[in-house]
């Protein structure tokens, strides 16, 4: 009698749409069955204390028992005959017979009792099959409703649903940003933390994007909208907690496939202690109330659901439910190097210009061709030739080959930016240089005209709790970890070192990486873990794709099966501890709902059960699969604690 519906054909699509659309009337639903359970259970509960006290007053007793009885079979009935109507196979069935039957045995106190306590399981199960409805009514409260909108420099406050992409907005200290957008004037401090779990406050000025639902803290700043609604970060974060609700998991789908079987089954025990008891009704009745499978139904919606909103609020962003239960099974981790096991902030260590070229020159031709680059080393050049006061050519027919490098017209001039094998391969000659002179750098060249003009050495750093997630990865179960990457082998080297990994390779191409993993899923099951735009492939390849730093990154959040809204290695064993959990729980819930099914029935065929007994297990057993459920939203709470910890001491400094 779950308010989970079991119907094969439904799509997920289709049902998340109904959802949105229903919140209000669902609640309503509710109310009424509240006010009609407390109702009917006064009047049955006033029978039996008439029957004590005023025990000659044989009719009043009744006729209450009657009416209470009546008032609680009336909504549970109804829900039943919805459902046949929709063509669900529900449990309800299940529980109206049982009604039925109480009703024709002829003791309406009996049935006032039981119908009371099917009505309450009904309620309590309502509330929470919508328990994504109210993770997502949580996220709706974080976007304000009303915005700031500025028409040639006035300002007048709109609706945010009347906001479009381009629009300029104004969003005050202490106010929530209603949309993604990036600032264009101003500056400020944000916390994140509704979206990644991260607390810690971001600077964010000029060009820096910022995402609806986090709080602008101190300054009141002035963007344009970039993106609206549904396309927004928080808007994605709600259509995952819808999909997970309505996503099945293999075991729910077994489900699906025996539901219409289940019924007849029932129903044929029910007759065959009918008939055993020497046609006694009760005994009808308690079958048909202890044998509704309803925590068995519960058992892994309310698990995940819950699984996911406790992801979901440590910035860790599951695109579908097969995705959180795989994690639990991995026992291979393949990791990018750069911007992934490194903070992939790369600082220009060298530049090596040739023998009548400017080290300016280089540096300028170099950042001029990566202007359009989202990648690490793009983003070091244009910063150094910012703080060297270099201004940048003119930027045109920009092109990038993932994992090579760049080529573009600078000032009209041919100029091609990358690794070496990138240049052989456009005709152009690289003279190689003596090894020893960029011991454990990153290193670009850099072509104009057709002409190497020098190379560029950079560095970054391993993430500081890169070592530690490997070692709990380990320490979870997993057997083998290895890195590969697109850079040299010495800096390669000088990284695998300083971890506990079992491989790595080098100079992989973004397809390398790819084939690098396709060939390890032959005997494991394998995640792969990456930075995004040039890791797409090896995203792909893998049993399980997470994306680091997905803030904000459509190309990360689509190619991934798992998006982490941070670049925190740590939400990587978590993820695996929350999948772990929630298969036990899971296990735990179905164990307890089969147990209750299967003893409760032989118990009432061997004479040992009452009708008000089972009505009671009933329920008991739902309320425990839905407070089992529910444990899992507290994991992860360490973490965030850690890191509330680690804000308060920096504040203290
Ligand atoms: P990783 O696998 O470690 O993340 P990438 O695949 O991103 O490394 O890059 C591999 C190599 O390709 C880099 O070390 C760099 O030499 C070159 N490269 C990739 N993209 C660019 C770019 N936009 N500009 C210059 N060089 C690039
Ligand atoms: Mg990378």
């Amino acid at each position: 009698m779950s308010e989970i519906n079991i119907t094969p054909e439904s799509n997920a699509t289709d049902s998340v749409q109904i959802q949105e659309a229903q919140p209000k009337s669902v609640k309503s639903r509710t109310v009424g069955r509240i006010g009609l359970a407390l109702f009917g259970g006064l009047l049955t509960l006033n029978s039996f204390l008439l029957q004590w006290w005023l025990p000659e007053q044989e009719y009043a007793a009744q006729f209450s028992a009657i009416a209470g009885a009546i008032i609680l079979a009336c909504p549970i009935v109804i829900t039943a005959i919805m459902d046949l109507v929709e063509g669900k196979i529900h449990m309800n069935e299940l529980v109206a017979l049982a009604i039925f039957a109480a009703f024709a045995g002829g003791d309406f106190q009996i049935a006032g009792v039981i119908a009371f306590f099917l009505l309450l399981t009904i309620i309590i199960e309502s509330r929470t099959a919508s328990g994504a409805q109210r993770s997502i009514e949580e996220l709706i409260k974080l976007t304000p409703s009303t915005a700031h909108k500025v028409v040639d420099g006035k300002e007048s406050e709109v609706n945010v649903s009347e906001l479009s992409v381009g629009d300029v907005i104004r969003v005050r200290p202490g106010e929530n940003f209603p949309v993604d957008a990036k600032i264009i004037s101003g500056f400020s401090t944000v916390n994140q933390a509704s979206i990644t779990g991260e607390s810690l406050p971001l600077d964010k000025s000029v060009g820096d994007d910022v995402f609806a639902g986090t709080m602008n803290l101190t300054g009141m700043v002035e963007l344009t909208v970039t993106r609206i609604g549904e396309d927004t970060t928080l808007g994605k974060v709600k259509d995952m907690i819808m999909a997970a609700e309505q996503s099945r998991t293999p075991f729910v789908r077994i489900i699906d496939r025996y539901a219409g079987y289940y019924t007849p089954t029932v129903l044929m025990i029910a007759g065959i202690a009918w008939v055993l008891s020497g046609y006694d009704l009760d005994r009808v009745t308690t079958v048909l109330v202890i044998a509704c499978p309803c925590a068995v139904v519960l058992a892994t919606p309310t698990a995940v659901v819950a699984a996911v909103a406790a992801a979901a609020r440590l910035g860790i962003f599951i695109k579908n439910v097969n995705h959180l239960e795989l994690a639990a099974k991995i026992n291979a981790f393949v990791f990018d190097k750069t911007g992934t096991l490194t903070d992939g902030i790369l600082s220009v260590v060298k530049l090596q210009p040739a023998d009548d070229v400017k080290p300016a020159e280089l540096l300028r031709y170099a950042a001029s061709a990566e202007s359009y680059s989202n990648h690490p080393v793009a983003a070091a050049l244009q910063n150094i030739a910012k703080d060297a006061g270099l201004n940048l050519g003119e930027v045109s027919d920009f092109s990038e080959t993932p994992g090579k490098g760049v080529q573009a017209k600078v000032d009209g001039i041919d100029c091609i930016v990358g690794r070496t094998t990138y240049l052989s391969n456009l005709g152009i000659e690289v003279v190689q240089h003596e090894k020893e002179e960029s011991e454990g750098m990153s290193v670009v060249y850099v072509a104009v005209a057709g002409k190497v003009i020098g190379w560029i050495g950079l560095k970054d750093k391993l993430r500081s709790e890169a070592p530690e997630i490997i070692q709990s990865l380990r320490d979870q179960g997993v057997r083998y970890c290895a890195m590969v990457t697109g850079d040299r082998q010495s800096v390669a080297e000088t990284i695998a070192g300083s971890l506990q990994i079992d491989e790595y390779r080098s100079e992989c191409l973004p397809e390398d990486k790819a084939a690098f993993v396709e060939n390890l899923k032959k005997t494991m099951s394998v995640a792969v873990v990456g930075d995004g735009v040039n890791d797409a492939p090896a995203l792909a390849a893998g049993d399980l794709g997470i994306a680091m730093g997905a803030i904000g990154s459509d190309i990360a959040i689509n190619s991934a099966s798992i998006a982490l809204m941070t670049n925190d290695l740590r939400r990587i064993p978590l993820l695996v501890t929350l999948s772990k959990r929630s298969r036990m729980i899971v296990s735990q819930n179905l164990l307890l709902g089969l147990l209750i099914v299967i003893g409760g029935t032989v118990l009432t065929l061997l004479g040992m059960m009452t009708p008000v007994g089972a009505a009671i297990l009933h329920t008991l057993s739902s309320i425990l699969v839905i407070f089992n459920s529910a444990r899992l939203v507290r994991t992860g709470e360490e973490l965030t604690l850690a890191e509330q910890q680690q804000l308060a001491m920096n504040a203290k400094q």
